[in-house]
């Protein structure tokens, strides 16, 4: 996803509506050029949408990975009724062949490639696991 860049923003405070770069706004940087009132704001709520929708784009992208590393398909249904690691791995175990304890280590190597040492408590939402703080240097891209 994209910003479309600079983004008019309406200041609160003085009530102007003026286009702002996306860089200032998520750095937090921006005020309004007629008020000089922090736009900071505008610029979390930016980040709090770019980080569930970066969540939410992982989140799917880790289900694809589990079913490919299983060889198993999950319906479109299937997929969006899994919110936890449990309704991965019964969802995912009533698919395949294998053990629950194989296709939990499955699902476990996964997680360990993006730097989990344990495996995540089994009604943790699949999607926190992608919710990370980012530093503000690092809000430049935003696709
Ligand atoms: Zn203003």
């Amino acid at each position: 996803m994209r910003y479309q860049d600079p983004l008019k923003i309406n200041c609160e405070k003085c009530g102007s509506t003026d286009s702002y770069p996306v860089k200032a706004l998520l750095s937090l940087t921006a005020k309004c050029f007629n008020c000089g009132n922090s736009l900071e704001k505008h610029g979390l709520e930016m980040r709090e949408f770019i980080l569930e929708n970066n969540a939410y784009i992982s989140t799917v992208e880790f289900i694809l990975e589990i079913e490919s590393k299983l060889n198993i398909e999950f319906s479109d249904e299937e997929a969006d009724s899994i919110e936890t690691i449990k309704d991965l791995l019964s969802l995912a175990t009533s698919k395949n062949n294998e053990s629950k304890d194989i296709t939990q280590l499955i699902i476990f190597n996964a997680l360990q490639a993006l730097g989990y040492d344990t495996l995540p408590d089994s009604g943790t939402k699949l999607k926190s696991l992608f919710l990370h703080d980012r530093k503000p240097g690092n809000w430049v891209r935003v696709d």
